[in-house]
């Protein structure tokens, strides 16, 4: 199927009103469609075309299964940085023979969702070590409810785990490459992970970034909106001027791009913390339509206005 920007708005609505208990209040928020939009990712993914992107250096990036996902190519084989979805194994294998017929060592996963670890199983069992920070490890071998998601995912498979994991740093030298993990809190979960090239001076952010989306922001998990403008400001001050930066969804941006995102972030958390202060419920919020200003730019994708006024609700 294909997944249009409507189908998943209405769903994601509907799973947001019933996540806070307000669907009786915002009956627009009511549908009767009731299906996560896991599913419908899973499905698109499973026909999807993989685009790969050169970008610097030895790093391409491949986007077409779920999150992006960082391949740093070497002559001692391939590390990748997330894994997308499953389903999308042979366009995804196809993909990176394209960039070497060598198999990957390491994947390192940004954070727990399924977008970026579903296919941890397949990567691990063409030879890659996977290395995460340590909460990754944790939510992936628990059940885990994503509400907003309407959605349960089992403990994943044994091949499927980090099996290296790191608290706050950890460095990984390949080839020539210096690969540089850093935990700096919960932004958009609690175990976001930023990896930085240093070679190429390529920076992939995960979800913490998505380029020209409002993002989805997991506090079942320990994320916030006060979390997610931190670590946009901790993304800021990596690097250089030049660096690329390789976000969780959505094209390849640099440094203006997430500046531009980072001050979305924060007027939409001053709006919307205002009305609250006054009193104001969140269907007069929506109402209000706080992020009307961003709406044009950011808000034609998985997680539309109304979706994302309900996260920055949540946490202000
Ligand atoms: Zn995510």
């Amino acid at each position: 199927m294909t997944i249009t920007a409507n189908y998943l708005s209405v769903t994601l609505r509907t799973l947001a009103a019933c996540a806070v208990g307000v669907a009786m209040s915002i009956p627009f928020l009511v549908s009767a469609e009731v299906t996560s939009p896991v599913l419908a990712i899973n499905e698109d993914a499973a026909t999807a075309k993989i685009t790969v992107q050169a970008l610097r250096g030895n790093v391409s990036v491949l986007m077409g299964s779920g999150g992006n996902i960082g391949v740093l190519s070497e002559p001692e084989g391939k590390l990748l940085v997330d894994a997308g979805i499953a389903v999308s194994k042979p366009r995804l294998k196809a993909a990176l023979d394209g960039i070497s017929p060598l198999p990957p060592k390491f994947l390192i996963n940004t954070h727990w969702h399924w977008d970026h670890t579903d296919g941890n199983e397949w990567v691990h069992g063409e030879g890659a070590t996977i290395i995460a920070h340590e909460n990754v490890l944790k939510r992936l071998m628990d059940r885990t409810r994503v509400i907003e998601w309407g959605y349960t995912f089992p403990p994943v498979a044994p091949g499927a785990m980090p099996t290296v994991t790191y608290t706050k740093q950890k460095t990984i030298k390949f080839a020539d490459e210096t690969v540089v993990l850093t935990n700096h809190g919960s932004g958009h979960s609690d175990g976001d992970t930023i990896v930085y090239f240093k070679k190429a001076d390529v920076l992939q952010l995960g979800d913490i970034f998505w380029n020209g989306h409002y993002p989805f922001i997991d506090y079942g998990a320990g994320g916030s909106i006060d979390g997610m403008i931190r670590l946009a400001n901790v993304g800021l001050k990596q690097g250089t001027e030049n660096t690329i930066i390789i976000p969780g969804h959505g094209p390849v941006g640099d440094r203006t791009q997430l500046r531009e995102y980072r001050d979305m972030l924060v007027a939409i958390r001053r709006n919307i913390s205002t009305l609250k202060k006054q009193g104001k419920s969140l269907a007069e919020i929506v109402a209000q339509k706080p992020t009307a200003k961003f709406d044009a730019k950011y808000g034609d994708y998985v997680i539309d206005p109304a979706f994302f006024i309900l996260l920055v609700y949540t946490g202000v």
